[in-house]
Parts: structure tokens; sequence; C-alpha cells
């Protein structure tokens, strides 16, 4: 049985005190029905921490080495120190403007995995792939580079986020059907990567305008077992209305 896990993805959002206040506002709220979370900033992580009792707190990024010559980078360690345990890689915004490859979010897992982090592994498909329908192949190939090589049994508890690049903040969410269908295809994956353990126990959620009018339709789809949340995670009301119409 697969707990569900909705994480809202804050991007370069809010400052340390606004972090504190939403935390405040949204914690006491959390109930057993399902994980919760939230990513912020680097700057915000370590008050987040303190201050979250039942929220899980993410980073939105990492890199895969120690320590370095890499200006503005911070590393796993520097996240393990202030008690941070999940980190969200390869992003879609990560890929597009930072750089960010299968090839590097491999690294990053296999970093964060090493140190007991567990990684949302983001993946999807942008609107030109998608309007050639190559989404299916897209799918396979970002999951069998951001994947390779590791463990089965660590793959059964990561996350992987799938987030069609063409609903992110736009408003034109995938359709159930649509989402539930690519949720598949990534399950499938897996399987055939790291065997029907790995597949079964695997966290998988769809990102992409998710908003508490559409929660509920997408929770109850079969191969989707939480969600990514951007614009809607912002205001502590909106987020709230998300955990109450999902207990
Ligand atoms: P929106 O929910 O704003 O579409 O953003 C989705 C996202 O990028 C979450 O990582």
């Amino acid at each position: 049985m697969r707990k569900p896990i909705i994480v809202g993805n804050w991007k370069m959002n809010k400052t340390i005190a606004e972090t504190v206040d939403f935390i405040k506002a949204v914690d006491p709220v959390c109930h057993d029905g399902a994980t919760y979370g939230i990513g912020a900033p680097f700057l915000a992580l370590a008050e987040a921490v303190k201050n979250a009792s039942n929220l899980i707190v993410a980073a939105e990024n990492c890199h895969f080495e120690d320590s370095g010559a890499f200006t503005g980078e911070v590393s796993v360690p520097m996240l393990e120190e202030i008690g941070v345990k999940y980190c969200i890689i390869g992003h879609s915004e990560r890929r597009q403007m930072f750089g960010d490859s299968d090839e590097s979010v491999n690294k990053k897992a296999k970093r964060l995995i090493a140190a007991g982090i567990t990684p949302i592994v983001c993946i999807g498909e942008s609107e030109a792939q998608y309007d050639a329908g190559e989404t299916e192949s897209v799918i396979r190939s970002q999951l069998s580079g951001s994947l390779a090589d590791l463990c089965p049994n660590c793959v059964k508890n990561i996350v992987i986020a799938y987030e069609p690049i063409w609903a992110i903040g736009t408003g034109k969410s995938a359709t159930k059907e649509d989402a539930q269908k690519c949720c598949h295809i990534v399950r499938d994956q897996v399987e055939q990567m790291f065997g029907k353990e790995a597949a079964d126990c695997v966290r998988i959620q769809y990102g992409g305008s998710v908003k508490p009018e559409n929660i509920v339709e997408y929770m109850a789809c079969e191969d989707i077992d939480g969600a990514l949340i951007g614009g809607a995670s912002l205001k502590a009301d909106s987020f709230t209305d998300i955990i109450n119409k999902t207990k």
C-alpha cells in the first residue's frame, strides 16, 4: 500500500519569515492520510525544518559533489546537516534554464540516496514533444537516464514526479486520463528497469496546474500517488484546501 505524497514546490518564492508563517498555518492541518510537504528555497530550509512537525521539508536542488569549486551550489552534506529529508531534482525549469540533464540528475539521485535523503525525480515532455506524439518515448528515456544503475531496493523509496512541461504554471492541466496513462508508463518503465516490487512501491506524483478544484480526480487514479504543486502551494489557504480534500 503506497502512502500518498503531496508536496508544494515553491520555486524562487518566500523569504524565511514567509516560510515560517506558512508552516505555522499549515503544519497543524496535516493528517495521516498522506505525507504533505513543501519544497523551499535553500535559505529558508533550516528554519523550515525547525518549525515543521508534520510537513516534510524538501530542497529544490542539490549538487552531486560534496564540496569544491562550484560557485553558488549547495551539496548534499550541507542539506543533511540541517535535517532536510527530501530533495526535488531534475525539475523542468532546472533542465531548461540551468543545464540539468538525465546524467546529472542520476548523479544527484545516487548522492542523495547515499545520504538517506529521498529524491523527488522530475520528468516530463515539452509541448513540442507532446504534439509530436513523443510523450511515451521521452518519459522512458528520461527515466532510463535519470534512474540508471540505482539499486532496486532504493528505487522502492524514491518519488517520481511526472510533470508535462506544457501544464506547468499554465492552468492547462493534463486530463486525468492522460495523467494516469503517463504515470502508468512511469511505473511500467520502473518495472522494466528494477522489477515488479520496486514498481509496486515507488510513489509517482502528477504535477502541472494542480489545485484544490482538481486534486481529488488525480488522486483517484490508480497510478497517481500524489502531486507536486507549484502555484497552488504558495498560499496557506489553497494548500490547506488541498490537504482537507485528500483526507
Ligand atoms: P504549477 O502547479 O504552478 O503548474 O507548477 C507545477 C510545478 O512545476 C511543480 O513542480
